[in-house]
């Protein structure tokens, strides 16, 4: 039956695939296409960790007969008969021999969908007793992972496939491996991203997360339709279940009829369409109406991310997350050199066109490690994240620091400072980077110049610019966090996201003042939140006199496309009178 489920459009499009439901397992589990001629082995390996599992458990069976009264004793053989039982249970064996088979899933993936669809049933069933067994073969299932994970195979964690053709509404007749795949998942870390970046997965969706949480933000940098806070999805779909995700409007369609399978169809034709007509913008200049030039710049996550910017037609990266780099390592954060050539292959990669690098900027919705949310501190948003976090760890910050500076022996690099807000720590990191500087002439190591810049994104700063434009060449204005701090809305938290506003006025004021301050002194500014890639912001950030916007790559024609329709003299002021509104949204058909 055809049902639909709402929640945050965050990145565009429609995917059109078969549910991957990832189930919240404790273990990493790599998921990744096996080689037909490898579903064997695949097999054997899920045998081999059974096997140890069900081994353990006999031996535990022996020792459970001399331990404790003969209750407890009792109680545990009960219990272990129940994971043998399961261990044992032809429909775990059989689902996974399916997906290993019929859709040469790894051992690992096949193990935790199955596991998902049998703990589904559990759910569905009356009794208490029985539904509590889910839990007991959720641990099973871990026990296998991880008797498998010692098995001394190798695990590839990049979910890679062939590239295949876009999907069509024809191919729900064909269900042969090859059909497109979308990822539904209760809540996905920014590190859980980057591992999807190259994925099999044309689509996802989340239960949890806002419309700028990290997640979504690496979602648009995809360029893959994606869905956010869509609170039971998760718990609706099934296992291989047909969905269609509308990343436009922020509705997951699943089991769709043929109806509705064919609009889709053509709403995914219409958007091709659209892109190839965007695609002739690639070369021309972004140049208003009026003759003024305009700066599109690309915000990337990863060094190999710098290619694609280029062939977006950015003029440069206008803000290089450096944090990605740090998540997902299991506290081995990466050295000097290893964060050398990292931002070096971003500065080649832009052939000559400036980079602007921000340091790394952990904490809050971005973990260094998915596991470790940050449930110890009430507020993480507020406490110890982006320059506190570096400035809490001058040895670490001043390695960075270091590698950024001698990535500037090889291109034009902005150094940019994440969230700072008092006089203080904008002292304390000047004076790291001439000690950084220091260092490197010390052992005689070649470095660049760099251009310092601060991130506007605590209101706190942007009502102490004067302070600001003293010590830095240029400010970018982090939208996604000024609203959240500006308007106390938690970015990440879709039960919010309703009232995370773009448009409130005392954001536009934010914004707006900033610009003109920056104007005033001839200083460079440029926003590099998610407000500078939505092309319904263009012409008001154009209008406040904005020149420079950095974003998605995949967002850099369709504003490109705006900013070649608008005529500044004519916004300047429909953007004040937009700004005096007591409620911009409305006037902007926004709310
Ligand atoms: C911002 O806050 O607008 C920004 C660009 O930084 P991030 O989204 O990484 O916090
Ligand atoms: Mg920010």
């Amino acid at each position: 039956m055809t049902f639909a489920i709402h929640g945050l459009a965050v990145a565009r499009g429609i995917a059109i695939g078969r549910a991957v439901l990832v189930a919240s397992s404790r273990v990493d589990v790599a998921h990744y296409f096996i080689d037909p001629a490898r579903v064997e082995s695949e097999i054997d390996r899920v045998r081999f960790g059974r096997n140890a599992v069900v081994d353990e458990i006999h031996r535990l069976q022996t020792s459970v007969s001399h331990m404790g009264t003969k209750e407890a004793a009792h109680e545990l053989g009960a219990l272990l008969d129940v994971h043998l039982m399961l261990l044992q249970d032809e429909e775990l064996i059989g689902g996974v021999k399916h997906w290993i088979t019929d859709r040469l899933y790894n051992a690992e993936w096949a193990l935790t969908t199955q596991l998902e669809v049998i703990a589904r049933q559990f759910d569905e069933m009356e009794d208490e007793y029985l539904r509590e067994r889910k839990a007991d073969l959720e641990q099973i299932a871990e026990k296998v992972l991880r008797a498998m994970k010692g098995d001394g195979s190798a695990v590839v964690t990049v979910p890679q496939r062939p590239a295949r053709k876009r999907p069509q509404q024809d191919v729900l007749l064909d269900d042969t491996v090859d059909v497109p795949l979308v990822l539904i998942a209760h809540d996905l870390s920014p590190a859980d991203m980057l591992q999807f970046k190259q994925s099999v997965f044309g689509g996802f969706v989340t239960d949890v997360g806002g419309k700028t949480s990290h997640t979504a933000i690496v979602a648009r940098s995809m360029d893959i339709p994606a869905v956010v806070g869509a609170r039971t999805c998760s718990q609706l779909i099934r296992q291989d279940d047909w969905v269609i995700i509308d990343g436009d409007a922020g509705v997951v369609i699943v089991d769709p009829s043929p109806i509705i399978l064919a609009e889709y169809g053509f709403k995914q034709r219409q958007r091709e369409l659209e892109r190839g007509r965007l695609s002739r913008l690639l070369h021309t200049p972004a140049l208003t109406m009026d003759g003024q030039k305009v700066d599109l710049l690309a915000n990337i996550e990863m060094p190999e991310d710098a290619s694609g910017a280029v062939k977006s037609g950015a003029v440069g990266v206008g803000l290089f997350r450096s944090e990605f780099l740090f998540m997902g390592r299991n506290g081995n954060l990466p050295n000097e050199e290893e964060q050398y050539q990292a931002y070096r292959r971003a500065v080649e990669g832009m052939q000559g066109l400036p980079v602007t690098i921000r340091t790394v900027d952990v904490g809050a919705d971005k973990p260094l490690n998915k596991s470790a949310r940050d449930d110890a501190h009430l507020n993480p948003a507020l406490g110890l994240r982006a320059i506190r976090w570096s400035l809490a760890d001058p040895a670490m910050f001043l390695t960075q620091l270091r590698a950024i500076l001698r990535a500037a022996a090889h291109g034009q690099v902005g150094l940019l400072i994440p969230m700072l807000v008092h006089a203080s720590e904008i002292r304390q990191t000047i004076a790291l980077i001439v000690q950084a500087r220091a260092e490197l002439d010390q052992r005689g190591v070649v470095y660049g110049p760099v251009k310092l810049g601060a991130m506007i994104e605590i209101p706190a700063a942007a009502l102490t610019l004067k302070m600001f434009l003293k010590y830095f060449d240029f400010l970018s204005i982090g939208t996604n966090d000024l609203i959240q701090y500006t308007l106390a809305i938690d970015r990440a938290d879709e039960s919010v996201a309703h009232l995370y506003d773009p448009l409130h006025p005392a954001v536009l004021r934010l914004v707006a003042d900033t610009i003109a301050e920056c104007d005033a002194q001839g200083k460079s500014v440029s926003v590099c939140g998610e407000m500078a890639g939505d092309v319904e912001m263009t012409r008001l950030l154009l209008g406040l006199g904005l020149r420079s916007f950095s974003m998605h790559p995949a967002q850099i024609l369709a504003v490109k496309q705006e900013v070649l329709r608008a005529d500044t003299g004519r916004l300047r002021e429909w953007a004040q009178a937009v700004m005096q509104d007591e409620d911009p949204g409305q006037r902007m058909g926004r709310s």
